[in-house]
């Protein structure tokens, strides 16, 4: 049986019991998957309960994710290059750490049969997940890539981090819909990476009018899964454009991590519609 976790604080409401759980339910593997409050400033206590309990991998959300890095004995090289963890897998008694999220969201981009490469990537918000999408993207050749967010100075610096890192030239602007317009105007992805539109967050987007300048090519994604369709999904829905929310990089991001704990390829996509479906029937 593998035991495996997920830490954080908060905890409560996570999904990942039931992405893992119901990925290694379709996978037939048995396992012991446990939820843990572990607060900040709590990680060695929990590291001694990983060597007493022999737990073989866990999943690190909120306000671990940097933290855990001085602990660990390897680290891969998404994570060093987004500075953040977000699965640890423990080998022969050695943490090696691991950064799943840009490569989830990849993948959820490229079931849509979508890509960054060659693309003009516009990001709104400049969050900790940002970082990653930017350095992703950058990484995998997209043609340019903005960050538009409320406090312009955190896209900067993030745009400083991804020149330094990457060598590529990431623009940032104030999140105006006049900007977020004149920005996407030729964009071919667009994504929503802040909280607007969030359930149980009572800010959405006051003016959507910016999505009628996008071309309708373009991609309109939303890393929201709760709603599936944030009233920005539906109206990019309703100008015909192709959409996609954020299940799809929280179910890849979780599915990768198990290619990781059980060292094994298995076909992504049919394990995707497994959780997928057991997500939905909650
Ligand atoms: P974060 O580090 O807290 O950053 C939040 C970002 O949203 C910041 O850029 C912030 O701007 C902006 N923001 C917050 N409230 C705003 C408002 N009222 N108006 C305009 N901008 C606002 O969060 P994060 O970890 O990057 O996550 C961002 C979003 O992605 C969240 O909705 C989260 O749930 C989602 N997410 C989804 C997945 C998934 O698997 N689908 C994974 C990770 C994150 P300032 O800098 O100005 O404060």
């Amino acid at each position: 049986m593998i035991k495996l976790a997920v830490i954080g604080d908060p905890i409560a409401h996570s999904l990942s019991p039931l992405v893992h759980g119901s990925a290694l339910d379709a996978l037939k593997i048995p396992y012991h998957y446990e939820k843990i409050q572990v607060k900040k400033g709590g990680l060695e206590d929990f590291l001694n309960y990983v060597k007493k309990e022999k737990i073989d991998g866990f999943n690190l959300t909120m306000p671990h994710k940097t933290d855990i890095i001085k602990y660990l004995d390897e680290i891969d090289e998404d994570a060093k290059l987004f500075g953040s963890v977000n699965t640890v897998k423990v080998k022969d008694g050695r943490l090696l750490g691991y950064n799943t999220d840009a490569e989830g969201y990849l993948r959820a981009l490229n079931m849509k049969k979508h890509c960054f490469s060659g693309c003009k990537v516009v990001i709104l918000g400049a969050g900790g997940v940002v970082r990653t999408l930017a350095l992703k993207a950058a990484n995998e050749g997209a043609n340019e890539i903005w960050l538009l967010n409320r406090t312009v100075e955190r896209a900067e610096e993030i745009a400083k981090s991804v020149k330094e890192k990457t060598g590529v030239s990431v623009y940032t602007e104030e999140l105006t819909s006049e900007k977020i317009s004149r920005v996407s105007r030729d964009c071919d992805i667009l994504i929503n990476a802040t909280p607007l539109g969030m359930h149980g967050v009572d800010t959405d987007f006051e003016d959507l009018s910016f999505l009628n300048s996008l071309p309708k090519s373009a991609l309109v994604s939303d890393l929201i899964y709760n709603p599936p369709k944030t009233r920005f999904l539906k109206r990019a829905e309703e100008l015909g454009n192709s959409i996609l929310n954020g299940l799809g990089m929280l179910i890849f991001q979780g599915l990768i991590a198990d290619q990781i704990y059980l060292d094994m390829d298995f076909d992504l996509e049919r394990i995707y519609k497994e959780v997928e479906r057991a997500y939905h029937e909650k």
